[in-house]
């Protein structure tokens, strides 16, 4: 049996303006691999945030560094792009262009009408209808809390002609390599076309980081699954189960603690699937392995075609 078949009913046929309740979360572990930098402002500053300790130590507080959810939207949509574009390439498929050709791209410009703009929404600039997102992103919050996974680097001019050092020019707080942070996309309504590009782009996706001159080189790992009529986990919960795990993320752990704990405080518990490890590592290799040929194109593309008709586009 195909891993995705498991989560057969939870996905649609095709996508639609108005949804069910549909949800599939994929739980991730996001791995920072070079010094990195996760702010949002022009100041030397992390984002960071305070939060319990950990779920079993909720009394103690720890400052964590968060990963915004828009930092890695901005660039998972993008790596989705790129994918469809090359992919599209590949078949010899034509591809629709927003209004000043030459394809779909942030911001301004996308066409609302390739399965990118159809999973993560898209704005009509004129009087057409708006494509409303159905993959959402949180704020991730680091496994570890802030001092453990941050250091400030000073960097200083190198004159060119002596190479000696001149005085420092400043300094800021960047993200130590190898800091984790877990983080879940949620998928609402969607088909197994764009389950298969979600997971391919979260594969993918290494670039992160608001200057991505430097730094920003992460990777992630699919970590557990759970499907739902509602989201069963938030990323501030997963970390801080995660934290309280000694030997470090545990999958067989967390998938006892989704099926039982955060099963029975759900809104329709007999509406929830939890993956096995197994079946998690099996559904990963399945969308990786998932050849985006022609006919994968053709029905993902036409999806958002039947959906911009059904809005009266
Ligand atoms: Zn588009």
């Amino acid at each position: 049996m195909s891993a995705i078949e498991k989560l057969t009913g939870y996905l649609v046929d095709r996508p639609k303006p108005l949804i069910g309740a549909e949800t599939i979360q994929l739980l991730l572990i996001r791995e920072i691999l070079d010094y990195t930098v996760l702010r949002t402002e022009e100041t030397r500053e992390l984002n960071s945030a305070n939060t319990p300790l950990s779920e079993i130590n909720r009394s103690t507080l720890a400052k964590r560094v968060a990963f915004l959810g828009s930092k890695q939207k901005a660039a998972e949509s993008r790596q989705m792009e790129y994918l469809l574009r090359s992919a599209a390439k590949t078949v010899g498929k034509d591809i629709p262009s927003g209004r000043n050709g030459d394809g779909c791209y942030l911001k301004d410009n996308l066409c609302l009408s390739c399965p990118r703009c159809g999973l993560y929404g898209a704005s009509a600039l004129g009087e057409g209808a708006n494509i409303k997102h159905r993959i959402e992103y949180s704020t991730a919050f680091s496994l570890l809390p802030f001092d453990q996974i941050s250091e400030e680097i000073t960097f200083n001019a190198v004159n060119e002609i002596d190479q000696k050092t001149g005085q420092a020019l400043g300094s800021r707080n960047v993200v130590k390599p190898a800091s984790l942070f877990p983080s879940i996309v949620t998928l609402k309504a969607v088909t197994r076309e764009e389950l298969v590009l979600a997971v391919k782009t979260l594969l993918a996706c290494k670039s992160y980081g608001a200057e991505s001159r430097t730094g920003g080189d992460c990777r992630n790992t699919l970590f557990g699954i759970v499907a739902a009529w509602e989201e069963i986990i938030t990323p501030l919960e997963l970390t801080l189960e995660l934290h309280d795990q000694k030997d470090g993320p545990d999958p067989a752990a967390l998938n006892t603690l989704l099926g039982g704990k955060y099963k029975a405080v759900a809104g329709n518990p007999d509406r929830v699937t939890v993956l096995a490890p197994a079946e998690v590592d099996a559904l990963t290799k399945e969308c990786a392995e998932t050849p985006l040929e022609r006919t994968f194109l053709d029905k993902a593309y036409n999806d958002i075609a039947e959906y911009r008709r059904a809005q009266g586009e």
